[in-house]
């Protein structure tokens, strides 16, 4: 199910609340979607009101994109639409790629690209998080290279986790994309 979700500043004690919203006049509340608390603990701040960023949005399978929709049958009472279980790939839309893209969860698509970077070569990593290998290294035997490794790993990794969604999605993007053009 994909839900609307709203929040804002709760007068009283400045937390952010989350649930549905309620206009009445200049007055705005959050009604949290379980249970019912008295009306005077869910006014909020009407400058705060707002949609609330939702945890884990559905993204444009190719090039990792929020910039996408679906055509779906509506309600015509509540402009609620009443196919959300099985919109068909055809009604997807992605206007990044400009194409009838699949859809997935930020949770999934991250788990993709977490696991295409830890299988990334040692030279393209040198490109994305500017570490140099070289600098790890400090002699030839197995044990010293080993090392070196595991150091170099560690020192790409920490540049990596250091970097948002959205900037790991674009590198990720970039690569995989001129890869398909290559091939
Ligand atoms: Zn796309």
């Amino acid at each position: 199910m994909r839900t609307t979700k709203f929040r804002g500043k709760q007068i009283v004690t400045g937390r952010w609340l989350a649930g549905s919203l309620l206009r009445r006049g200049n007055r705005c509340f959050i009604i949290p979607f379980d249970g019912y608390p008295q009306a005077k603990d869910t006014e909020v701040d009407p400058e705060t009101a707002g949609e609330a960023p939702i945890n884990n949005p559905w993204r444009c399978a190719e090039c990792g994109s929020l910039n996408i929709v679906q055509r779906v049958w509506a309600d015509p009472n509540t402009g609620k639409a009443t196919n959300w279980e099985d919109v068909e790939d055809d009604d997807c839309w992605c206007h990044d790629c400009e194409a009838h893209t699949d859809q997935i969860e930020e949770e999934e698509l991250m788990e993709t690209i977490e696991e295409w970077w830890g299988y990334l070569e040692g030279s393209i990593k040198e490109d994305v998080t500017g570490v140099e290998y070289d600098r790890f290294h400090i002699g030839d035997s197995d044990d010293e290279l080993q090392e070196a490794d595991c150091r170099f790993s560690a020192a790409c990794q920490e540049k990596w986790d250091a970097r948002d969604i959205e900037s790991k999605i674009g590198i990720w993007h970039e690569l995989t994309r001129d890869k398909s053009n290559d091939s």
